[in-house]
């Protein structure tokens, strides 16, 4: 009998030193740190309560005792931490937290090896024997009551982590069932000796705790309980550039990862539990897609105090339990792709439309006309004696000038207008819906306000002129058409002696 507790303590030692080791090389696998502490604990513990069973006198048991209690202490500390780590609270262990925790243990085990000097932790310590075995019999003193209110309290915390966890936890309910019922485990080797119904109070928490500590490393092993997606949560899940919102059915928020919490300014504490569309008024836009309830790709803008979001977003459905909404903040990409059309189809200098854009539009509005039977005008405009300009002021100041010039173009005109630059110093502007004489109108005030216009540089007033050519077609016409016949337009008010204006339609030209 007392060969066979002694075996079953220190196998008990031997399997956690197994465990141990395992989870020490699996550590890349396993996420929580308490796990380790935890059978560290329990190996400490049992391996020095194996020892104490068979030690030949009472200080030997004394040491032993004091020694073990390294183990009986930290198990329960270690136990909050794991369940801490399970349960989606890794962010409140930290330094601080171990401090706070380990803080009585540690006087409590100071108490323990010093107890001589103040009887403080036994009263009185003697020791029996009992089927041979070496059975300590104790008076508690102040710090064994509290090592005993300490474990029960931390215990029972773990229990109600895991609890809340389950019942919070909508998504992973087997697994949070099976981790909630087995936490309870250690509580039967701690009632059963408690309650005095073995022959000889041996304590049997090591051994249930180790047994609990095997089915945890068990389903690591088959990767079920502590499936990456539960236990790496804080790892996989938070850290992911993406924005994750975890839905169930009715869109309440049953989850959110760190990006998305400090995107809103949000924590996830708060706005789990809350409809969606109340606990992110901002993303409103995605509620839409929500509501169809079905699995989708979608894009939408957001703007925030400081700028405009681009976003990319899918919708998948988890078993028909809940949503997962996967949020890419796209707005670098899109803003490369809004600048590099920007380049494709501007000029930068004057910013209206470069010569192949301008025809892709133009096409567009010329055919739009032809369908619809309304005017169109095409207005090619060239800056006169252009080169003298550059020659006399620089090309700094021609930039300018060009700048200055469709300026005025783009104010006279309105909106009603596509603008492009034909080629060096040429213009060529499409205008819609007008008749001749409204056209002659625009431009004639266009010539004028460049003709008087002051253009400034370093200090100095340049004059610039332009001539104009106009081709106005109603009914079938093309690009080519138009140019050909504006071009000739110019031509004459060039020919005529510049700064005017030239008029051509299908049939009559001035
Ligand atoms: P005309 O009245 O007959 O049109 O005379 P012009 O001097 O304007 O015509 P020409 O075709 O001989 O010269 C056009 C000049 O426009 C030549 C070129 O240096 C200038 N030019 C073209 N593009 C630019 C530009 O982007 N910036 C500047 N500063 N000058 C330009
Ligand atoms: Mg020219
Ligand atoms: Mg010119």
């Amino acid at each position: 009998m007392n060969y066979v507790i002694f075996l079953i303590m220190f196998l008990t030692a031997f399997i956690a030193a197994q465990l141990a080791i395992y989870i020490f090389y699996n550590r890349k696998k396993i996420y929580l740190k308490g796990f380790l502490g935890l059978i560290l604990s329990v190996f400490t513990y049992s391996l020095f309560y194996s020892f104490e069973l068979i030690s030949p006198d009472l200080n030997y048991m004394k040491l032993l005792a004091a020694v073990q209690y390294i183990g009986i202490l930290s198990i329960p500390a270690f136990w909050v931490i794991m369940a801490l780590e399970y349960t989606n609270k890794s962010k409140y262990v930290n330094v601080k937290l171990y401090i706070i925790i380990f803080c009585l243990p540690v006087i409590l085990v100071i108490l323990n090896f010093t107890n001589e000097y103040h009887h403080l932790f036994y009263r009185n310590y003697s020791a029996a024997i009992v089927y041979s075995l070496s059975i300590a019999n104790i008076s508690p003193g102040i710090g064994y009551i509290m090592s005993t209110i300490y474990i029960n309290l931390m215990s029972l915390l773990g229990n109600i982590l895991y609890i809340e966890f389950f019942i919070k936890n909508n998504v992973y309910r087997k697994r949070s069932f099976t981790i909630m019922i087995t936490s309870f485990i250690p509580w039967i080797g701690y009632w059963i000796y408690m309650s005095g119904i073995m022959p000889i109070k041996i304590d049997i928490v090591p051994v249930f705790m180790a047994i609990l500590c095997l089915f945890y490393v068990k389903a690591l092993s088959k990767n079920n309980i502590f499936e990456t997606a539960v236990i790496a949560r804080h790892i996989i899940f938070d850290n992911i550039k993406e924005f994750v919102i975890v839905l169930d059915m009715n869109n309440k928020i049953i989850d959110i990862n760190k990006t998305t919490e400090q995107f809103f300014n949000k924590e996830a504490s708060i706005i789990i539990g809350q409809d969606i569309a109340k606990a992110l008024e901002d993303f409103t836009a995605i509620t839409k897609y929500l509501k169809d309830n079905k699995e989708v790709t979608f894009d939408f803008e957001m703007k925030t105090d400081d700028k405009q979001h681009y976003f990319r977003g899918e919708i998948t459905f988890i078993n028909n339990d809940g949503k997962v909404v996967i949020l890419k903040d796209n707005t670098e990409q899109i803003l490369m792709i809004k600048r590099l059309q920007y380049y494709a189809t501007m000029d930068i200098l004057t910013e209206v439309y470069n010569r192949n854009h301008f025809y892709s539009v133009a096409n567009e509005r010329i055919l739009y006309c032809i369908k619809n039977n309304q005017p169109i005008s095409l207005v090619m405009v060239d800056l006169d004696k252009f080169k003298n300009i550059n020659d006399t002021y620089g090309h700094s100041a021609g930039d300018l000038i060009l700048k200055n010039v469709i300026a005025i173009c783009k104010t006279c005109l309105g909106k009603n207008h596509t603008i492009g630059r034909y080629g060096g110093e040429e213009f060529l502007i499409i205008l819609e819906k007008f008749e001749e004489e409204q056209i002659l109108e625009i431009v004639e005030k266009i010539r004028v306000k460049i003709m008087n216009f002051n253009n400034i540089y370093e200090g100095k007033i340049i004059k610039v002129t332009c001539s104009f050519g106009i081709f106005t077609s109603i009914g079938l016409t093309d690009l080519n058409e138009m140019i050909r016949n504006a071009d000739e337009a110019l031509y004459k008010s060039k020919n005529e002696g510049r700064n005017r204006i030239s008029i051509k339609n299908k049939n009559i030209s001035i």
